[in-house]
């Protein structure tokens, strides 16, 4: 099968953007949980510290649009239980925090794409991707700015954010960004490495809203599409 057209939904900005985030939130969640499956992979390990913050972000990130996040990994159990939404995300390249001298070394001027999913016929497919050597590049000496101790946390909430930002294409079937939120089109390093950085209202409320896309359970095994 020919390759699959990819498209670029996030590019980080090298300049460094001041931008408010108003999130008025009401304390009721939205009725209707769905649950959202995520087949996940990673390239390099990831370590267990990691692993459960970007876990919790995620869920922190969904969970206001009544979306509950379960994972699973690929390589045991390719099964798509009942659900509502699935999708295959996959981390690229070495996906933690590297020594400064690799930072200076690779440092370049953006615009970084950090994150993209499939696309085929206009039609978003469930398969996000991850760019971690891009991360790293963008992040660079910012992140290395932040406390040892917190730094692989702190880089693995960044990578809950843009997964959140392609899921949102994902479930809410949308090419469309919004004009501020984790939906938004660029990330400023400021956003991703923010102790707050959230879906507006109005993508929460879209994202509640989004039709179920069971179609897509079959197509999971599809080696094809998966970016490779
Ligand atoms: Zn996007």
């Amino acid at each position: 099968m020919v390759a699959v057209p990819r498209v670029a939904h996030i590019f980080a900005l090298a300049g460094a953007l001041s931008v408010s985030l108003c999130v008025c939130r009401s304390e009721s969640l939205p009725s209707g949980e769905k649950t959202l499956v995520i087949f996940f992979t990673s390239d390099s390990p990831i370590a267990p510290v990691a692993s459960s913050e970007m876990k919790r972000e995620l869920g922190h990130l969904l969970q206001p649009a009544a979306i509950h996040v379960e994972w699973q990994d690929p390589a045991f159990d390719r099964s798509a239980p009942e659900n509502d939404y699935s999708a295959l995300v996959r981390l690229r390249g070495s996906c933690h925090p590297t020594e400064p001298s690799v930072r200076f070394e690779h440092a370049v001027n953006g615009p970084f794409t950090l994150a993209a999913s499939a696309v085929s016929d206009g039609v978003v497919l469930p398969f996000g991707d991850i760019d971690c050597a891009a991360l790293n590049s963008f992040l660079g000496p910012s992140l290395w700015r932040e406390p040892a101790v917190i730094q692989e946390a702190v880089y693995a909430r960044a990578i809950a954010r843009l997964m959140a930002h392609e899921l949102y294409h994902v479930i809410g079937q949308t090419h469309d960004h919004a004009r501020s939120g984790v939906a938004e089109p660029s990330f400023t390093v400021t956003e991703l490495l923010s102790d707050h950085f959230e879906f507006s209202e109005i993508t929460l409320g879209e994202l509640h809203a989004s039709p179920e896309g069971t179609e897509y359970s079959g197509r999971i095994d599809s080696e094809d599409v998966s970016g490779k």
